[in-house]
C-alpha cells in the first residue's frame, strides 16, 4: 500500500484572495490530501471571524478539490504550525511566494520549522503572475477607500468584504484601536 501524501496550505486568508485559490489549485495537482488550515492569529486583527473566514475558503475551493480527486479538509487552528502539521499528518507544508518582500519571513520560518521537525518539507508555489501582486490586506485597504475588489478575489468575497466595510467606519490598520 502506498502512502498518502498530505499537503497542509496554511495562512489566514482574512479574507480568500484571487492569489490563494492559484495556489491551492496547484497544490492539488502535489498531493493526494490537501489540509487548508485557517489561522486564528488574533495579532493580525481579522476583518472576518475564523468561522467566516474557513466557510469562505471552503466555499471558494471545495468544488475545485473535488474535481481534482483529491481528499480536502478546511481546518482552523490556533496552535504551532509544526504540531497541527503533524497532528493531521502532512509531510508538505505548500506556502506561496509572492515578491521577495515574502522571502525574508518565509526563510526563517521554514528555516525554524525545518529545525522543529525535519521531516516535514516546506513547498513554495508561484501563483500565474496576475494574481501574484494580491495580498489580502491590500484587497481590505482599497474596499475601505471605495475601490473596486472584484479582480483580486471571488464574486461572493467581494460582496462580504464591501457589506463589512460598510458596517465598519474607515480605520487605520495601525490605528492601535
Ligand atoms: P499569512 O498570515 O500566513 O501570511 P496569508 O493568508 O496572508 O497568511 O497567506 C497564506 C499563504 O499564501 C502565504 O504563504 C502567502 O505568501 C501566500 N499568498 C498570499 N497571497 C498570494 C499571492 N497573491 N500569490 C502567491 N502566494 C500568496
Amino acid at each position: 500500500m502506498s502512502k498518502q501524501r498530505v499537503g497542509l496550505y496554511p495562512g489566514t486568508f482574512d479574507p480568500i484572495t484571487n492569489g490563494h485559490i492559484d495556489i491551492i489549485k496547484r497544490g492539488l495537482r502535489l498531493v493526494d490530501k490537501l489540509v487548508i488550515g485557517v489561522a486564528t492569529n488574533p495579532s493580525k486583527n481579522p476583518m472576518f471571524t475564523l468561522e467566516e473566514r474557513v466557510a469562505m475558503v471552503d466555499r471558494e475551493t471545495r468544488p475545485l478539490a473535488e474535481s481534482s480527486g483529491v481528499t480536502f479538509e478546511v481546518v482552523q487552528f490556533d496552535e504551532l504550525l509544526m504540531h497541527f502539521a503533524e497532528r493531521v499528518g502532512a509531510s508538505i507544508i505548500i506556502r506561496g511566494l509572492r515578491a521577495v518582500a515574502d522571502f525574508e519571513y518565509e526563510f526563517q520560518m521554514t528555516g525554524m520549522n525545518y529545525q522543529i521537525n525535519p521531516s516535514i518539507e516546506t513547498v513554495f508555489l508561484m501563483a500565474d503572475p496576475k494574481y501574484q501582486t494580491i495580498a489580502s490586506r491590500l484587497v481590505k485597504e482599497v474596499a475601505r477607500y471605495g475601490g473596486r475588489i472584484e479582480a483580486f478575489v471571488p464574486d461572493h468575497v467581494a460582496k462580504a468584504v464591501v457589506a463589512r466595510v460598510a458596517e465598519q467606519p474607515i480605520r487605520g490598520d495601525f490605528s492601535g484601536e
